[in-house]
């Protein structure tokens, strides 16, 4: 029996009863015409929380009042600024605390550890990805190869959707992954695909590379903060995820990368190295002959872009104090409820279609729900952003909307419908 309804009095019931309703008032909500807009692009850049603006101020108050000194007498001390991650970050993607560091940004993680992990030997040089993969993904993954002099028609091996989908099924990852067996060096995908919004397998993917004996790792970018992952048990080689889009933590903000245990431990993995990722007791030494700090630390090159880290101190906090658990619950809740809608809606419809691409099954899926307008052009999505819906449009005719359970409700998903609706039958 479906739970949902077409009724505004049901949204508000849902909101009263949400104990994350609150959280909405903590993040400024962008206001067009004098009204607040729905706002799905949350997988995209998230909102401000509004605590970032004092806590920057703190920085730039200290950086004042300190100068240089601020690295050790700052409130928070530069010195050690990005350990101020470590416990949040770890719970955010399951990992222990010397698994995590808040570093650069994201490709430039995916180089780093592409430099740790792929690494061609012999009759092992493959690198298998998801067919039309992010690009800056596809980007990296292709300098990589040819950074070893390798030929892209025979080192890179991608696995795409069946035809007629969207969709790639874990069966033809995992056949894939057989297929060329003892020739994988790497397996390198997307942990949540930002197109169709797919969840991954990520643990029966990761096993099925170690069986091979390659090493596994995910980009994550569409996938923390957004779904629940235990990294650590899963066994996965190394990740890397932004902190821009599901993170609320300011456009372009830091980095986050895993390694596991497993090869963190390893100072002898190959790396391209720098001062800050040295062991810190002897940093100030200024000595020849790099020492890695054990674990995800020892990846680091630069000393933190404080006033850049700033913003992800205050939304980890957030994330902290809710946990993942909780938000994934009203995210299913919410992107349900955009479903429901979406079909009824499609139903109605005398001529076209809105087709979800994105898996029904909650286990394949996050917060992002992804539409293809048959029958419909650019007009319609013009439309929505007339009347106040911030969602993202991709050509020829899909629109992309992730309903976010820190500060979208409800009542959003009710109202973005009443004006879906009218603009399809416009
Ligand atoms: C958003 C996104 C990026 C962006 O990379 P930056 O280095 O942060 O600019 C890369 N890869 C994926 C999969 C993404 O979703």
């Amino acid at each position: 029996m479906n739970q949902f309804q077409h009724d505004l009095s049901q949204a508000r019931a849902f909101d009263a009863a949400d104990r994350l309703f609150e959280y909405r008032k903590r993040f400024h909500i962008p206001v067009i015409d004098g009204k607040e807009v729905i706002y799905f692009t949350g997988n995209s850049l998230g909102l401000q929380p509004k605590g970032v603006k004092a806590a920057i101020d703190q920085e730039l108050k200290d950086w004042a009042d300190w100068g240089v000194e601020g690295h050790f007498h700052a409130k928070n001390p530069w010195f050690s600024y990005h350990e101020l991650f470590t416990s949040a970050a770890a719970k955010l993607v399951g990992a222990q605390e010397n698994e995590v560091v808040m570093m650069n940004g994201l490709t430039v993680n995916l180089h780093l550890l592409l430099t740790s992990f792929y690494r061609p030997d012999g009759k092992r040089f493959k690198i298998l990805t998801e067919k039309k993969a992010f690009p800056s993904d596809q980007y990296a993954v292709e300098s990589q190869i040819e950074l070893h002099g390798l030929k892209l028609s025979e080192a890179l091996v991608e696995v795409g959707p069946r035809a007629g989908s969207e969709l790639i099924e874990t069966e033809d990852i995992l056949a894939a992954i057989e297929e060329h067996g003892d020739e994988l060096a790497c397996v390198m995908i997307g942990g949540v695909n930002y197109y169709t919004g797919q969840v991954f397998d990520m643990k029966t993917i990761a096993a099925a590379a170690h069986k091979v004996g390659a090493y596994c790792g995910f980009d994550l970018a569409h996938a923390a903060g957004n779904v629940p992952m235990q990294l650590h048990d899963w066994g996965v080689d190394f990740a890397c995820w932004c902190t821009y889009k599901y993170l609320n933590s300011g456009p372009g903000s830091i980095s986050g990368a895993f390694i596991h245990e497993k090869n963190g431990v390893d100072q002898n993995l190959p790396r391209m190295a720098g001062w800050w990722g040295h062991d810190k007791s002897e940093r100030f030494q200024m000595a020849p002959g790099f020492k890695a700090i054990p674990g995800a630390e020892g990846w680091q090159l630069s000393n933190a872009p404080v006033l850049a880290m700033t913003p992800h101190k205050v939304a980890l906090e957030m994330f902290d104090e809710v946990g993942m658990d909780t938000l994934r619950e009203k995210a299913l809740r919410l992107s349900d409820y955009l479903m429901f809608e979406i079909d009824r809606i499609s139903s109605k419809l005398s001529s076209g279609r809105l087709e979800i691409i994105t898996p029904r099954d909650h286990a394949a899926r996050g917060s992002q729900v992804s539409v293809v307008a048959h029958g419909f052009g650019k007009p319609l999505f013009d439309i929505l952003t007339k009347e106040g819906v911030i969602a993202d449009w991709r050509e020829p005719n899909v629109i992309r909307m992730a309903p976010v359970p820190f500060y979208n409700s409800f009542e959003d998903i009710y109202r973005f419908a009443e004006i879906l609706e009218k603009a399809c039958e416009a």
